[in-house]
């Protein structure tokens, strides 16, 4: 199976030879084309996987079909984590101009807010931080958001983010498309997996 295989356009495909992703991973092959045809998507994933690529590359080709400000928000537990998933985004989305913001706590408020203020396509967050903004930062909604990814989910659930998820699910669209990813599927994300997603397809590695 190769990246064209699963539907991606021929920016994306480039991306992925560059970064030298020679074929798809299994939750790649498996998530992609679902994502691709608009589906909700759980995912029993660990890291490693490649499940970052699985939820960057359906959002960076349905963001080149409709660019927008705020177009994707990616909740993950950890500062580390935002990171890297920034990197990816970065990576898969160089040649097309994708604009990310890592808004996390234990930095400055006043530098994210003007960050936020260059209308980034995709924020990656974690969850108390990003409500902070969503609370205080001027001109700062997610209105008109299109894709939620709840990446760890189990992780975020066991930080006690729940409250914070709750309240962040309250401000953004319910017409959207949501991603889980988890490595277990704990009580509380079978619950939040209730509250957020819209007849969902579960895909395992
Ligand atoms: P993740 O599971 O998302 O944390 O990804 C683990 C690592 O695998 C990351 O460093 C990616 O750069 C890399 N990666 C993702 N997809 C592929 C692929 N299809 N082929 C080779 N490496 C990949």
């Amino acid at each position: 199976v190769t990246w064209k295989d699963l539907g991606l356009v021929d920016a994306l495909c480039k991306a992925c030879e560059e970064l030298k992703w020679k074929k798809p991973s299994k939750i790649q092959r498996e998530a992609i084309p679902l994502a691709l045809e608009g589906k909700d998507i759980i995912g029993l994933a660990e890291t490693g996987s490649g499940k970052t690529a699985a939820f960057a590359i359906p959002i960076l080709q349905s963001l080149l079909e409709n660019p927008q400000r705020y177009f994707a928000l990616i909740l993950t537990p950890t500062r580390e984590l935002a990171f890297q998933i920034s990197e990816q985004f970065e990576a898969l989305g160089t040649g097309i101009g994708v604009k990310c913001a890592v808004i996390v706590g234990g930095m400055d408020m006043m530098s994210q807010a003007a960050i936020l203020n260059r209308k980034p396509h995709i924020i990656i967050a974690t969850p108390g931080r990003l409500l902070d903004h969503l609370k205080s930062t001027k001109g700062f909604n997610l209105r008109c958001l299109k894709y939620l990814v709840m990446d760890e989910a189990d992780r975020i659930l066991n930080m006690d983010f729940e409250v914070e998820v709750d309240q962040i699910l309250k401000v953004i669209p319910k017409e959207r498309h949501t991603y889980l990813f988890s490595a277990t599927m704990t009580k509380k994300v079978k619950k939040l997996q209730r509250a957020c997603l819209a007849d969902p397809v579960k895909v395992e590695v």
